[in-house]
C-alpha cells in the first residue's frame, strides 16, 4: 500500500495553500532525494490559448523555491504540444509557441523564479528512441534534454480528459513527458489519409512534403503518398496550418486503444529516468472536465478538494480520482449535463462515457508503476488545527 499525503482545500490565517504545499512537500521528505547540486525539473502544464483554470503559476514557484532551498537547481520543463489541426491548437506545438502561451498564462522565468526549458526543442523532434517492452509499444520517444535532470517533481492539475478519462500524474508523463512522434502514437492509429470531397480537393500544393521531418511524403500526380515505414506521426502533414483544404487526415485512437499506449509512454519515461527519481504532487483544484489542452476551461464538475503528494504516480492519481467521485457535482455543469452529481457516481465515466479512468489505473498497476491501494495521511497545519478546535 503506497502512502499519499492530502491537505485539504480550506485556508485561513497562517494556512494557505502555499503554506500547505509546503507541509506536503515536507511530508515527502525531499532532502532524501535531492542532492546538492542535483538539477531537478518540475513537470507542469502552461494551459493553452484560451484556457483560464490550469495550473496557477505560483504553486510552481512555491516547488521552485524549495528546489533551491534544499540545493538543488530547479527547471521547469515541458515538452511541445502535438499539433494536431493546427489553429489555436497548433500553437504550443513549437517552442517559440508554447513558450508565448505559457508566458500569457502567467509562466514566466520571473514569475517562477527559474528558467522554462522545453524538453524536446523547437519542433518537438529533439528526441532519441528508448526501447521497451510495453502492452502496445516498443519504443517510446523521449525527449533529449530529459538527459540532464536528475530527479522529477511532477506537478499536475488533476482534471478530466476525453481519451483518457482524466489527466493527472500519469498523464502528465505519457503524453506530457514525452516527444512528438510518442505523443501522435498515442493519438493515431497508423494512416493518415487524403480525405477529398465534391467540395474539397487537395491544391497540390505539396508544403505536407516540404515540411515532413523524415521526408515520408512523396508527391505523385499532384498528390501526396506517405510512406508509413518512415512516418513518426508528428502531426506536421496534416496541421491545419499546413494543409490549409484539411484533406489529409489522420485515423484516430479510440479511447481505450489511446489510454493503453499513453500508459506504455509512461514505463518508457519512468523507466529511463528510474522509480526513485520522481515525486508527484497532484492539485484537485479546478477540476475541469476538460484537459488543458483544449482552448477553454468549462465550469468545474465538483468543488475543490485539496492537494496530494506522493512517491506512487497510481497511488496518487487513485487518490484524486476517488476524492473527485466521491465529492457532490456542480450544478450547471457537465456532471449535471450527464447525471454525475450524486457522491459515490463516477464522474468521468459518465461524463465520457467509457471507461479509461478506471483502465489507465489497471494497466499502470499491472506494469508495475506503482499500486491502486493506498493510505490517505491528512496533513494539517498547526493554525488550522487550532481553528477548528475554535469552532
Ligand atoms: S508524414 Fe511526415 S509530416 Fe506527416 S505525420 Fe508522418 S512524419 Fe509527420
Ligand atoms: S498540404 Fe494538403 S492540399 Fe497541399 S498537397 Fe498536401 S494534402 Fe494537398
Amino acid at each position: 500500500m503506497s502512502r499519499v499525503f492530502f491537505a485539504d482545500i480550506r485556508s485561513g490565517f497562517g494556512y494557505n495553500l502555499l503554506d500547505k504545499l509546503e507541509l506536503l512537500m515536507n511530508k515527502l521528505e525531499l532532502e532524501k532525494k535531492i542532492d546538492k547540486g542535483d538539477v531537478v525539473g518540475i513537470k507542469t502544464h502552461f494551459g493553452s490559448l484560451g484556457t483560464t483554470r490550469h495550473l496557477r503559476p505560483m504553486y510552481i514557484r512555491a516547488i521552485v523555491d524549495k528546489v533551491k532551498e534544499l540545493g538543488g537547481k530547479p527547471v521547469v520543463v515541458e515538452t511541445c504540444g502535438h499539433g494536431y489541426g493546427g489553429g489555436v491548437w497548433g500553437i504550443r506545438a513549437t517552442a517559440t509557441g508554447y513558450l508565448d502561451v505559457a508566458a500569457r498564462n502567467g509562466f514566466t522565468p520571473q514569475s517562477l523564479g527559474a528558467n522554462i526549458l522545453i524538453l524536446d526543442g523547437q519542433w518537438g523532434l529533439d528526441f532519441f528512441t528508448f526501447e521497451i517492452k510495453g502492452n502496445r509499444l516498443s519504443k517510446v520517444y523521449l525527449p533529449n534534454g530529459l538527459r540532464g535532470i536528475d530527479f522529477m517533481i511532477v506537478a499536475s492539475h488533476f482534471k478530466g480528459h476525453d481519451m483518457a478519462g482524466f489527466g493527472g500524474a500519469l498523464k502528465n508523463l505519457g503524453v506530457g513527458l514525452v516527444a512528438k512522434p510518442s505523443k501522435g502514437l498515442v493519438h493515431i492509429d497508423g494512416k493518415i489519409k487524403l480525405e477529398e470531397s465534391e467540395d474539397v480537393k487537395c491544391t497540390g500544393c505539396a508544403r505536407c512534403a516540404e515540411v515532413c521531418p523524415v521526408k515520408a511524403v512523396t508527391m505523385v500526380n499532384g498528390k501526396p503518398v506517405i510512406d508509413f515505414e518512415k512516418c513518426i506521426f508528428c502531426g506536421f502533414c496534416y496541421s491545419r496550418l499546413i494543409c490549409e483544404p484539411r484533406v489529409l487526415r489522420p485515423k484516430w485512437t479510440s479511447s481505450e486503444e489511446g489510454t493503453i499506449r499513453f500508459v506504455d509512454n509512461v514505463f518508457g519515461v519512468i523507466s529511463y529516468l528510474g522509480k526513485d527519481n520522481f515525486a508527484y504532487i497532484n492539485f484537485v483544484i479546478d477540476v475541469t472536465p476538460y484537459c488543458d489542452c483544449a482552448p477553454f476551461s468549462d465550469q468545474i464538475i465538483v468543488p475543490d478538494q485539496g492537494i496530494l503528494a506522493s512517491f506512487d504516480p497510481v497511488a496518487v492519481d487513485k487518490a484524486s480520482y476517488d476524492l473527485v467521485n466521491q465529492a457532490p457535482g456542480i450544478p450547471g455543469s457537465a456532471a449535471e449535463e450527464k447525471d454525475a452529481m450524486k457522491p459515490g457516481v463516477d464522474k468521468f465515466s459518465k461524463i465520457f462515457g467509457h471507461n479509461s479512468a478506471v483502465l489507465q489505473l489497471e494497466v499502470a498497476e499491472k506494469l508495475g508503476l506503482g499500486s491502486r491501494e493506498y493510505a490517505l495521511e491528512w496533513v494539517i497545519p498547526e493554525a488550522q488545527k487550532e481553528n477548528m478546535k475554535k469552532t
